[in-house]
């Protein structure tokens, strides 16, 4: 028989797929002897077995009464029972943290009768009230499904006619007001009574955790996320702790380290006399800590080792949440905490240096993406605008937009290229769209562990929270700063998330400290030595070369600094633009084949230069240069414009200029609808007589000159958009003809390998015929995803991807993330058949993907050479191609 409910004592933290994270890692609590509260938890089997028939699993409810009557013996207390009841806590919890997305309910057990008991044992009628408001709120929202908004006002109304500031100066009876208010709230809404019944009020708690896996938030979180959406979550019930129960009570969060800088010790808030749903919605502001210290130094210092303890055994940062209940600590929920991608780096260092990482382990903890976040750009501080505010550093980064104020209009500006920050008072889990669609995110309240600061930094968004000097109004769309400044929505402000500080205006942007250590080696903080560490490491165990995407000898440059070994794509039809262009329309015009060689001779001397100059620049490495591959009407002036021209003349009885009817003729017979499947690559070489021969000719003429100034060049010819051999074979004998012409002429010879991309689903199917004139493959997956899906490249990503996306057809644009299901297949199929045929095929990869993280890792794992990509992406490319290797290695730790 399936089992579908687990104790504490017997799970751990290897079995978070079945006991979700929170439940696992209760567990692994538990068993490390710590004050955990004891419970039980419903395993995420069951929620997919809820999810999929709408009913409970059979035999789960008698297994959830066994295990309340065990927790009930152990506590030696009855749920909800008249005097002196256990209260159960009700929480979701899924195998990947989904913070603030899923639903908890608070309190459990508590009725009209054992609402009386729990004030006579507590001696506190206003904390027995106070839970049971809690309860109705959370249950008749979460369960019974009414709108919580509603629940809010009555609150709200409350404390203006108690002109209270907060929910601490309610007094019992307004408390027992409050019940009633929200009971009767209930029955209007939905027709229903809030239950009586303990048991009842459970077995509901938990479906309607249940349910929320699919609640719209979570599902969104999900996407961004990329967890899977049939994994369900698990829900853990354990006995309540009360951080409410007067001064000597609270509940708080920490770090055991600081997850926005990294740095060691305990780190956190703290909300005396507060439940811990308090301290994440931010209703009311935390204090630090050190402050816990001077008001209960014995749970201080028990928790302070408790941490420890924790990222020992972890080996890595820890989340805690806690409470204090009357002087005595409990510990509520641990996992690996969520950091910024500066905490990232700085604290796999640390754990190394202190001998609880091993180098892989290290490198294994840190990714690409972050890497790539610390190189944008930081705010120029010398030229910073006038400060608004300043609030709590919570996600680092340098972020500019238009002040907006709800969710959704962030969403729409954003939909149409506006850059927004989102500014609220306090953020909640439905803020989600808005904060995914801004640039940052601003509040008033909450501290760095608040809701906004820990989904911000889960995504990278920068955040500024708990900026006390803003006061904001949402509902007249502005907010009023420092020195009463008003910000009215849409006015540019911008937010430094390292700093906390808020600007008016836009503020300029200046290199940040990791790209200075990219471009000059200088080590400024420990951040970039963590930085400088991670790159070392990935260097030395990784398979993968990594090549730069460049073609002027400035990039190749900058991508050698970076650490590019070689250029795996160097794009010549930049060379045919600018000035040159007048060349390009006298060759495609040219009425006799002396016309074109002569357009052709003049292209040849700036061709040769353009390629000196990056073989200087990758003195001693591979340049693989791609012959032209768009077709050639990109280069004529546009077809309307020209038509306009010549019809504006006629109309005014004037002869059209001669040359202008030359070209609209040229346009019209080299038009095409689908010029993306037309006239292009390889097959432009084949028909436009010299093309081939003339750039060729360049590159030999520049290997030729750069042997004798001493150099090293490694030039490789590359063909485009081959989908048959024999237009390989057809070119590679034009390529090899000039090679050894311009050897014969110069006394050098020249030596290039030859090879071609693979760009269309015919190359990757019959890459063994290809392979027999190849020396190399290189694969374009910017036209292989083009093709192999049929999207046009230029249009789809901006027509309905983002539908696509919504809908879930896609998890990431397989424009960006190589989709491996079908690309990748092509790919594998063509290294095999390409090096079954050709032993010795060299292979590579310099679509856009090459510097995606993911599509990396299946680029190691294909077995190509290298990847090549943008000069900015080669340090990411490092990074990943070492984190791939580590695949390979026996880096196990037991876990
Ligand atoms: C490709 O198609 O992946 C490629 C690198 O070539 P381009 O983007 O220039 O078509
Ligand atoms: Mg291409």
């Amino acid at each position: 028989m399936v089992r579908y409910v687990y104790d504490f004592l017997d799970g751990g933290r290897d079995l978070a797929g079945l006991l979700g994270g929170k439940g696992a890692n209760l567990a692994e609590m538990t068993r490390l002897g710590l004050p955990v509260p004891p419970g039980f938890i419903v395993s995420t089997e069951a929620c997919r077995a809820f999810l999929a028939t709408g009913e409970e699993p059979k035999g789960m409810s008698a297994e959830v009464s066994r295990h309340l009557s065990a927790l009930e013996t152990g506590v030696g207390r009855l749920l909800g029972q008249g005097y002196d009841p256990l209260l159960v806590s009700v929480r979701s919890g899924a195998r990947f943290s989904m913070p603030g997305m899923m639903e908890t309910v608070l309190d459990i057990g508590l009725n009209d009768d054992s609402v009386l008991g729990l004030a006579k044992v507590s001696g506190s009628e206003r904390f027995a009230w106070d839970s049971y408001r809690r309860l109705v709120h959370m249950y008749g929202s979460t369960v019974m499904g009414v709108d919580p908004a509603l629940f809010d006002e009555a609150m709200t109304l409350l404390k203006d006619a108690r002109e209270a500031p907060d929910d601490l100066h309610l007094d019992a009876s307004d408390l027992v007001w409050l019940v009633e208010t929200y009971k009767s709230l209930i029955r209007n809404e939905t027709g229903r009574d809030f239950p009586q019944s303990p048991a009842q009020q459970l077995q509901q708690a938990i479906l309607a955790v249940f349910r929320s896996w699919n609640a719209e938030r979570a599902v969104l979180y999900r996407r961004r996320e990329r967890i899977p959406d049939d994994l369900g979550t698990a829900v853990t019930v354990q006995r309540m702790v009360f951080g409410n129960l007067g001064p000597d009570s609270g509940s708080g969060v920490a770090f055991t380290r600081d997850p926005a800088t990294g740095r060691p010790g305990l780190y956190g808030d703290y909300l005396p006399n507060a439940q811990g749903e308090d301290v994440v919605s931010g209703v009311r502001d935390a204090v630090p800590l050190a402050e816990l210290e001077r008001l209960d130094p014995r749970s201080y210092r028990q928790l302070r080792d408790h941490a420890q303890t924790l990222e020992r055994h972890y080996r890595d940062l820890c989340d805690i949440e806690f409470t204090i209940e009357r002087g005595t600590l409990w510990m509520l929920q641990t996992r690996v905490g969520k950091r910024t991608a500066e905490a990232a780096f700085a604290i796999a260092t640390e754990l190394v240096q202190e001998g609880l990482l091993g180098p892989d382990e290290g490198l294994a903890r840190v990714s690409g993406d972050g890497l790539a976040r610390l190189m944008f750009p930081r705010f120029d501080t010398t030229a910073t605008g006038e400060t608004l505010a300043r609030g709590v550093p919570a996600s680092p980064g340098a972020a500019v937009g238009a002040a907006v104020f709800d969710s959704a209009e962030a969403v729409q500006r954003a939909a149409a290229d506006e850059k927004v920050v989102l500014v609220r008072e306090e953020t909640t889990p439905d803020d989600l769209p808005g904060m995914v669609a801004a640039q940052a995110v601003l509040t008033g309240r909450g501290g760095k562990t608040s809701h906004a600061a820990v989904v911000a930094r889960g995504m990278g968004r920068v955040c500024v929270c708990g900026a006390q000097d803003i006061i904001v109004n949402a509902e007249a769309r502005r907010f009023t700063a420092r020195d009463g400044i008003v910000v009215e929505e849409g006015t540019v402000i911008s937010v430094d998330g390292s700093t906390g500080d808020v600007f008016l205006g836009a503020v300029p942007l200046v290199a940040s400290a990791t790209m200075r250590y990219l471009e000059s080696g200088e080590e400024a903080d420990s951040v970039v030595s963590a930085v400088a560490r991670a790159l070392d490491h990935a260097d030395s165990i990784r398979r993968l070369e990594v090549r730069a995407n460049a073609d002027t000898p400035e990039d190749a440059a900058r991508a050698r600094r970076f650490g590019a070994q070689g250029i795996g794509l160097c794009r010549t039809e930049h060379m045919f633009l600018g000035e040159r262009r007048k060349l390009v329309e006298a060759m495609i015009v040219a009425r006799t084949d002396a016309d074109r060689d002569r357009a052709l001779a003049a292209l040849l001397p700036l061709q040769r230069r353009d390629f000196t100059g990056i073989l200087e620049a990758m003195d001693g490495v591979p340049v693989t240069i791609r012959l032209l591959d768009p077709p050639l009407h990109e280069f004529l002036p546009d077809r309307t414009d020209l038509a306009v021209r010549i019809a504006a003349a006629e109309a005014t009885g004037q002869q059209p200029e001669a040359h202008h009817v030359e070209l609209l003729a040229a346009v019209n017979r080299m038009h095409e609808e689908n010029p993306m499947l037309g006239l292009r690559g390889v097959r432009l070489g084949l028909v436009v007589p010299g093309l081939i021969a003339m750039q060729v000719r360049a590159i030999a003429e520049a290997v030729v000159e750069r042997t004798r100034a001493g150099g090293s060049p490694h030039a490789e010819i590359m063909v485009p958009l081959v989908g048959a051999v024999e237009e390989l074979r057809l070119a590679r004998e034009e390529v090899v003809r000039v090679l050894t012409e311009v050897g014969e002429e110069t006394g050098t010879p020249v030596h290039c390998p030859v090879g071609t991309m693979i760009e269309l689903p015919r190359a990757a199917l019959t890459a063994g015929r290809i392979a027999e004139e190849a020396d190399f493959f290189s694969f374009g997956t910017n036209d292989l995803t083009q093709t192999t899906w049929g999207f046009s490249r230029d249009d789809v990503e901006a027509a309905f991807f983002s539908a696509y996306l919504d809908k879930g057809v896609f998890a990431a644009s397989p424009f960006e993330t190589l989709d491996r299901e079908g690309v990748g297949r092509l790919v594998r199929i063509a290294v095999e058949e390409g090096r079954a045929a050709r032993p010795d095929l060299e292979t590579g990869i310099c679509g856009e993907h090459g510097g995606d993280p993911e599509s990396i890792q299946f680029f190691h794992e294909v077995g190509l050479d290298y990847v090549s990509c943008s000069p900015f992406r080669v340090p990411v490319a490092r990074l990943e191609a070492g984190r791939a290797a580590l695949a390979d290695m026996d880096t196990s730790d037991g876990r």
